[in-house]
């Protein structure tokens, strides 16, 4: 069994009946739950808290974020959850590391619990709340939201992997029945008071947001109004994960990369926001028969974080130092937008961004080929390509989006090299063979059939759809030509 290593942040704590805040992040649920679970061991009563940082919303510039439609409907229904308990979510709005402080004191809280997070920003918020309570009340990271935490999988002499392969055989060894053991929320009769909590917090200044009037006050609250929800029903989590194991989990290995089946679990935003718990993920997959590469999956999701744990300027800059600030990068404003729209003339890159767009989802193969095109067939900034996938991904997490992208560009940690530049229309006959995906996206196309639809230009049933904005063979070596200049 692994030693394990001490929670992120941990204060004595006091064993008097008390107010213990239960600060819910990317762990919106209400089972197999850390932050609950620990707070739940220690006497007196618990209340859950939701805060709308309105420093994070202020990246959020679409009005009608389908993010923010899901997360506020996430609060509704935990808030019907928590009445069926005899609790209720205390939802609040303002900036988060102020605002928690403030809420303590109105509250007279003895102790905060949160899910430890790894992102740069995140951490340093958590910081600053831990020091504005000391004295106050204490403040508790749990480990919850991915498998091992990035200083549970080190080198022998403590120094970060950065390298998947070996990373993930420690992983494998170290990872201990407790690691997938259900975090159980007993929570009978442990629920404060929210009424008077809400009017104490409304006393002290607090903004709280009424959860009564349904989720388009809700978003009215906040500064959104509603979009369309039916790709992403924010209650479907656990069906998702049950239909997958049951139906599509043996086969994963050979289906993920065909882009028109259902051969991936879409568990993705479920897992991002902690709808689900990654634990009954892997728990659910472990023993399965042929459920190897998905777990390899869930290790990527933790190599990921663990990278931008240790190495947080990763996020924006080129991991590689090799790489890091010289590369020749063009600018070209109209053929990053052709990119965006879709109108690429490769009908597979063409495809993915419009399923974008469309859905807020991306297949991962797709995700693979779009970067791999703006970035060497385009020769775009791979942080152009971050920050459009940022605004528009329903599961946009900073580690694994800039952790894709970073592969896909030949800069990041364990990358593609920089001379594997995928052809596009390989690409989409390889892992779109009957032209299924990219018809069911670019009707342009809905006419052209099977073996023509990744080359459709010159057909008359394609003439509206445009010609390759750059042609394969010379992107190709202007790209070399680009990564060749770095010695
Ligand atoms: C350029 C690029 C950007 C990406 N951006 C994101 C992002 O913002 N958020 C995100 O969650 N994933 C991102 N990924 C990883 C991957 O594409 C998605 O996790 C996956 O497509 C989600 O679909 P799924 O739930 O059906 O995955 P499955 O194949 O069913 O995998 C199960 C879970 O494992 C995790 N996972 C799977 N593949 C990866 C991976 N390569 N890296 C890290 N975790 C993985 C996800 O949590 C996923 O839900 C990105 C990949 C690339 C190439």
């Amino acid at each position: 069994m692994n030693k394990k290593l001490p929670l992120f942040f941990s204060k004595a704590m006091s064993s008097d009946k008390c107010l213990s805040l239960v600060w819910l992040r990317r762990d919106l649920r209400l089972h197999d739950h850390a932050a609950l679970h620990f707070a739940l061991k220690e006497s007196g009563v618990i209340q859950p808290v939701f805060i709308f940082d309105r420093e994070i919303l202020a990246r959020f510039t679409n009005p009608k974020d389908r993010r923010l439609s899901f997360l506020a409907q996430v609060m509704l229904d935990l808030d019907s959850a928590l009445r069926t308990r005899g609790g209720g979510l205390l939802l609040l709005y303002g900036p988060a590391s102020e605002v928690m402080p403030k809420l303590v004191q109105a509250l007279g809280a003895k102790r905060v619990v949160a899910a430890a997070d790894i992102e740069g920003p995140t951490r340093t918020r958590d910081q600053t709340v831990a020091k504005a309570l000391e004295g106050i009340a204490s403040f508790h990271g749990v480990k919850d939201c991915w498998l091992m935490h990035a200083p549970e999988v080190t080198k022998s002499d403590g120094s970060p992997y950065h390298v998947f392969t070996p990373y993930s055989k420690v992983w494998r060894s170290r990872i201990t029945p407790e690691d997938l053991a259900e975090r159980k929320v007993e929570d009978k009769e442990r629920y404060a008071n929210v009424e008077h909590l809400r009017t104490s917090a409304v006393a002290a200044g607090l903004r709280v947001l009424d959860l009564n009037k349904g989720l388009a006050a809700l978003l009215e609250q906040i500064g959104y109004a509603p979009a369309d929800l039916r790709e992403w029903p924010a209650d479907a989590g656990h069906e998702r994960l049950e239909r997958f194991a049951e139906q599509r989990l043996s086969a994963y290995a050979n289906d993920r990369n065909l882009m028109a089946e259902d051969g991936t679990s879409c568990l993705s935003p479920y897992l991002r926001h902690g709808l689900v718990s990654v634990r009954e993920c892997a728990r659910r997959a472990w023993d399965h028969p042929g459920a190897e590469a998905w777990i390899n999956e869930l290790i990527w999701r933790d190599f990921y974080a663990m990278i931008l744990y240790h190495y947080p300027q990763s996020a924006h800059t080129e991991f590689n130092p090799k790489y890091r600030d010289v590369l020749n990068w063009r600018q070209s404003d109209e053929d990053f937008a052709r990119w965006c729209q879709g109108h690429t003339g490769y009908p597979v890159v063409d495809a993915a961004m419009r399923q974008l767009r469309e859905t807020g989802w991306m297949h991962n193969r797709a995700r693979m080929i779009v970067a791999s095109f703006l970035t060497k067939h385009l020769r775009l900034d791979w942080r152009l390509g971050e920050e459009f996938f940022a605004q528009h991904l329903m599961d946009y997490d900073l580690a694994s989006n800039a952790g894709g992208w970073q592969w896909a560009s030949s800069t990041g940690t364990d990358a593609q090299p920089y001379f594997r530049i995928f052809n596009p229309i390989a690409q989409g006959e390889r892992f779109d063979p009957n032209g299924e995906y990219v018809r069911r996206y670019v009707p342009e196309l809905i006419n052209i059939p099977a073996g023509k639809v990744h080359q459709p230009w010159g057909y008359n049933a394609a003439r509206d759809y445009p010609k390759p904005m750059v042609e394969h063979t010379q992107a190709r070596a202007a790209a070399l030509h680009m990564f060749k200049q770095i010695a």
